[in-house]
């Protein structure tokens, strides 16, 4: 039951109580961390956290108030230096309350796309926004930090991190690590599509949007499950079912189905079978 309110709750961005800790922080560099979120916990996304000599950046997305507030004890608890600004990966249209819980002394660093998301909630945001177009780089001391805007893919303007001089990337939603994830607000094909581009890229350790982290070849793993996902889908979308039909007859082996898939699938396939109609 528990696990059934908690998974209404990520469909839905609702926040719900929240446990001791909502993140497991795991050192991923010496200035680099990654914030784990719980996989049956209320928090939807893994965060991301770059220390430079001067300051703090923190990446990610779905940030409920709870999580702000944590994601800033934690920085709290590994640096003096000040929190400073948070690279807001996507944000989900409708969502809200999600993603306003920074104090107005953070800096928002977002997508264009983005930035017009936050806009059309009607909730106010006090914070300096830098919204940009396609890509931005950010020289922090010592430290490069890469933003580059992959358009489409699991939301309209995510955009992913990337540390040239460690080989971090850190792919926020894009990539779910053996873990199922919110799939039902991208594009089917563009998500493929950013996945080869980012398997191009030189990496020692990738920090996805859920589960652990890992390594070009979590990119390799996860590209190839969306791809034989979205193939069972439109088998039966040629066969002229329609998405609760879809809905009804998927059938995927059972080896092949990430951690907790089954509190997705409904959603995940009514929207792949929407996607995948769209591009016929
Ligand atoms: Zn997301």
């Amino acid at each position: 039951m528990r696990l059934l309110l908690i998974i209404v709750s990520l469909l839905f961005c609702l926040p719900i109580g929240a446990p001791a800790a909502l993140y497991t922080v795991t050192k991923v560099d010496d200035r680099l961390y990654a914030a784990i979120v719980d996989p049956v916990g209320p928090v939807a996304s893994n965060a991301f956290i770059i220390v430079t000599p001067t300051s703090v950046l923190v990446a990610g997305a779905h940030f409920t108030a709870a999580a702000a507030a944590e994601i800033t004890r934690i920085v709290a608890g590994i640096t003096p230096l000040p929190l400073r600004s948070v690279i807001l990966t996507h944000h989900h249209q409708g969502c809200r309350t999600i993603d306003f819980g920074f104090p107005p002394t953070v800096e928002i660093i977002t997508s264009t796309q983005t930035w017009g998301k936050l806009k059309a909630e009607q909730q106010p945001l006090y914070n300096h926004i830098v919204a940009f177009d396609k890509e931005l780089t950010i020289n922090g001391g010592k430290q490069t930090i890469m933003l580059r805007n992959m358009e489409q893919g699991h939301a309209e303007g995510n955009l992913v991190v990337y540390l040239p001089e460690q080989s971090v990337l850190f792919t926020s939603d894009l990539l779910f690590n053996n873990e199922a994830g919110f799939m039902a607000d991208g594009s089917a094909r563009g998500w493929v599509q950013d996945l080869l581009l980012l398997e191009d890229l030189v990496v020692t350790n990738v920090v996805p949007g859920r589960g652990k982290v890992t390594d070009s070849g979590g990119l390799r793993r996860f590209r190839a499950f969306l791809q034989d996902f979205f193939t069972e889908v439109l088998g039966h979308l040629e066969r002229g079912e329609s998405a609760p039909e879809t809905v009804q007859g998927f059938r995927f082996p059972p080896e092949k189905n990430p951690l907790h898939f089954s509190g997705y699938q409904r959603k995940s396939i009514e929207w792949a079978w929407k996607e995948l109609q769209k591009q016929r």
